[in-house]
């Protein structure tokens, strides 16, 4: 629990300060591997849980430290564990939790990463898996019908910005006996708060907005004190996927700015969306703020702005999305999203390169859709870069 009633912008500055006896502004970088002892007895002692006391980074650093403590009173969590990659976090929280024979569900729209792990990797462990589309309420009522050990979402999903129910879908998950996951990137800790709908665990790629600023690649785990301390943390210590305290160090300087970057990146990606529903060259336009979007009503109530990212399909196919792409001057190509520059991606080639192509078809990613990560340039510079690119993928039939 936060020890002041302080507002979320203050909140990102001064939870957790964890200052050292030299009253340092920044956090102190503990930039080291180990821990010295004063005594044989005292190393002893920390062993066996009697001393609390850091040991060795792969399980406790100071400065990785903060950075949990601070990430877990913003998102109102318990506990939170920082790993190396967002994909850690995702990976460790699902391993950690299930043993073979159990029966994991996950929505169909998954990032790329995490399609993989539960259509691949966990029935390689006789895991029991099912995917269902995320707004199909009778298929997540079916599917939780049966003891279920966990359940991972994604809401806004990638690329193409399904809205999930949490509430409902955590209300079945806990019937089933199960713990619900979110992977909550895509609305980032101030967009959404899954915890406060009913979600058990909430996972982030701290590379996306929580840096924003394309340094550095970090992930977090943030649940419950007994779930992370008696589930997750003994596999994340043992199997080693830690967070560098570097890292950790980046991405406190990355929180202190976080609201101030989302909500401006989620007022030009409002802008931009509109712009682009009226281009000539673009058919349609998927943006969880706009009141077109199939769960306009849902985002509204679950969200707290439409996010960064936008999904837009334009004419011609490939064709016409590699040729818009080739055209933008401002907008990068890049499968990175959450930055402060604007990028976008081709995800039928890139990141759902690997998803087959019925399955594409069924989640709406089409050859001719790009997503679009908004970021912080002036809007009218990536209107106009846009219009260009809708342009030259109107001329490329
Ligand atoms: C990027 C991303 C991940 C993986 O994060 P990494 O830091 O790249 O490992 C997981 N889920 C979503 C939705 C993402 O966008």
């Amino acid at each position: 629990m936060p020890s002041h009633d302080w507002k979320t912008a203050t909140r990102l500055l001064h939870d957790a300060p964890n200052r050292t006896p030299y009253g340092e502004t920044s956090e102190a970088l503990f930039l080291t591997s180990g821990f010295v002892y004063d005594s044989a007895e005292q190393a002893a002692a920390t062993f066996t849980g009697d001393v609390e006391r850091f040991q060795y980074s792969r399980f406790g650093n100071p400065t990785v430290d903060t950075f949990q403590e601070r990430l877990a009173l913003l998102e109102g969590a318990e506990a939170c564990i920082a790993t190396s990659t967002g994909m850690g976090a995702v990976s460790s929280a699902i391993l950690s939790h299930v043993k073979t024979g159990d029966r994991v569900v996950a929505s169909r729209a998954l990032f790329g990463s995490c399609y993989w792990i539960v259509t691949s990797l966990l029935p390689r462990y006789g895991i029991d898996i099912e995917l269902v589309d995320g707004s199909d309420h009778d298929g997540w009522k079916k599917a939780l019908s049966k003891p279920t050990a966990a359940v991972l979402i994604e809401s806004p999903s990638n690329p193409m910005l399904d809205v999930l129910d949490i509430q409902f879908i955590a209300d079945l998950t806990h019937e089933a006996g199960g713990l619900l996951m979110v992977d909550n990137v895509f609305a980032s800790p101030l967009g959404q708060s899954p915890l406060k709908l009913g979600a058990d665990v909430v996972l982030y790629s701290c590379t996306k907005h929580i840096d924003g600023q394309g340094r550095v690649l970090g992930g977090a785990v943030l649940g419950t004190k007994s779930w992370i301390s008696e589930t997750l943390q003994p596999f994340t210590r043992n199997t080693g996927n830690a967070l560098s305290p570097f890292n950790a160090w980046v991405l406190l300087k990355g929180l202190e700015t976080l609201q101030l970057r989302t909500e401006a990146m989620a007022r030009n990606a409002a802008q931009v969306a509109d712009a682009l529903a009226e281009l000539s060259g673009v058919k349609t336009v998927r943006y969880p703020g706009r009141a077109d979007h199939p769960q306009a009503s849902l985002a509204k109530k679950q969200m707290s702005n439409g996010g960064s990212l936008i999904a837009f399909e334009v004419e011609n196919g490939q064709a016409g999305a590699f040729a818009c792409l080739n055209a933008f001057s401002l907008i990068a190509i890049s499968n990175n999203l959450g930055d402060a520059r604007s990028l976008a991606t081709h995800p039928a080639t890139t990141t759902h390169m690997r998803v087959a192509a019925e399955e594409r078809a069924r989640l709406g990613i089409t050859d001719g859709v790009i997503r679009l990560s908004v970021g912080l340039e002036d809007p009218t510079d990536l209107i106009n870069d846009l219009r260009i690119g809708a342009a030259a993928a109107q001329k490329s039939s």
